[in-house]
């Protein structure tokens, strides 16, 4: 399926989680196993050629890709999670956002020094959040080696706060 047809199945929803925001709904790709085939295939295409010890998933629609990449490609997952939501000693990170600030933790001893990891969203927005994550990755001492997005809202210029490569498989 090509890029443009998954993009078709994509819903927007307004006003939700709350007023002002177009809500990108990837349910519908979920459900369609041909398209969301299609999104790991890109995946898979993007790690080509790199040394990749992780893939890094970001809570929560992240997990879910994150974790059909990791099983495709044998890959060890590791979780980004809110704070206080992983079980054993963490590390955390945070950062501003427009009002207030919002913090991501992983596990202390989910990555070390020797490790080249992806990590991998629904979504590049702001990119605080995926830049968090980076943080998050190299005070775990590991190397971000690039990050991968199901879908990128270009105006919000996300990209820009990326400090490795990235791809995204549909643009808005
Ligand atoms: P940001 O930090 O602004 O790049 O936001 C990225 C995070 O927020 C991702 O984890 C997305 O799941 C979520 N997100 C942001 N904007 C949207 C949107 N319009 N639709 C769905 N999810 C979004």
């Amino acid at each position: 399926m090509t890029p443009e047809t998954v993009k078709s199945l994509i819903k927007d929803v307004k006003d939700f989680p709350q007023e002002g925001i177009v809500f990108k709904d990837i349910t519908p790709i979920l459900e369609n196993p041909v398209a969301y085939r299609s999104v790991m295939n890109f995946f898979i295409n993007c790690l080509e050629g790199l040394k990749v010890t992780h893939i890094v998933a970001i809570e929560s629609r992240g997990f879910i890709l994150g974790a059909s990449l990791a099983v495709l490609k044998e890959l060890p997952l590791t979780l980004v999670r809110k704070p206080g939501k992983l079980p054993r000693k963490t590390i955390s990170y945070s950062y501003d956002l427009e009002y207030g600030s919002d913090t991501l933790e992983i596990h202390s001893d989910a990555l070390t020094s020797e490790d080249r990891v992806v990590i991998i969203d629904d979504v590049l927005a702001t990119g605080g959040t995926a830049h968090a994550t980076e943080e998050l990755c190299r005070k775990a001492g590991a190397q971000v080696e690039k990050l991968l997005f199901l879908i990128e809202l270009n105006e919000l210029k996300g990209a820009s706060k990326l400090q490795a490569p990235y791809n995204s498989f549909i643009q808005f």
